[in-house]
């Protein structure tokens, strides 16, 4: 479980103080499926980059898991971070001249993983999202959707909690698109909390939760039966 309260997140450009969150409360249980909507501008990366420990706020508390976040130093925050939540971005963030394979193994060097389980592990999680038969290829070699599966791979390789994907779908057309909201939402079902931001209102709404942020500010946050 996922809380925060009261959290303000201000940038200081010159002489100007950008709100990017301006007092956010929310609360995520285990295994929801949230989309977070909004304008461009709304708050929506800041409020994920929070989520997943990659910034801290100005103001405001941050429970994980029933701890403070906010009192985690930085080593207790990279620990958090690495074993309990998974990212998947808009462009990919892989690494150019590693494998599949190797880009998914990544995460578990830093963890010091051995490399024999770190092996196995990253194969199972490639295999898992069916991209067994391209593990030796490097990132230019398969195509967009195919490059957001291994990024996906790579944030399931530690089996996280949660999975906080942005846009995940904004560089990729329809179909590859389609597939890969398929299996984040697969991974749903089997238990993982996922939260997916986008401006794409179709996707959006497939969500059992819908929040939408504009200026910094929650705006509404609606529910239905899975
Ligand atoms: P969204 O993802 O909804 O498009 P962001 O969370 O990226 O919005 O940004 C929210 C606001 O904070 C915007 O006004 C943006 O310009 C500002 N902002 C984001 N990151 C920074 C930064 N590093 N420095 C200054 N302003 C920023
Ligand atoms: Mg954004």
């Amino acid at each position: 479980m996922i809380e925060i309260e009261g959290i303000e997140r201000f940038y200081q450009v010159g002489d100007q103080q950008v709100r990017a969150l301006d007092g956010v409360h929310l609360r995520i249980e285990d295994a929801e499926y949230v989309s977070l909507m909004g304008p461009s501008g709304s708050g929506k990366s800041t409020l994920l980059h929070i989520l997943g420990l990659l910034d801290r706020p100005t103001r405001g508390h941050y429970r994980i898991d029933g701890r403070d976040a906010t009192s985690l130093n930085e080593e207790e925050l990279a620990r958090t971070r690495r074993e309990r939540i998974g990212f998947v971005f808009q462009f990919f963030h892989l690494v150019p001249y590693l494998s599949a394979l190797e880009n998914v193994e990544l995460p578990l060097i830093l963890s010091g993983t051995p490399s024999a389980e770190r092996r196995e592990r990253a194969k199972a999680a490639l295999a898992r999202i069916g991209m067994a038969p391209r593990i030796d290829h490097l990132p230019d070699q398969l195509s967009g959707g195919q490059r957001q599966r291994v990024a996906i791979a790579r944030a399931l390789v530690t089996h996280p909690a949660v999975l906080l994907a942005d846009e995940p779908t904004g560089n990729l057309d329809r179909r590859s698109g389609d597939e890969v909201i398929e299996l984040l939402e697969e991974l749903n079902a089997d238990g993982i909390t996922l939260v997916i931001v986008t401006h794409d209102f179709d996707l959006g709404s497939r969500a059992q939760r819908r929040i939408r942020l504009a200026d910094g500010k929650i705006v509404s946050d609606e529910r239905s039966e899975k």
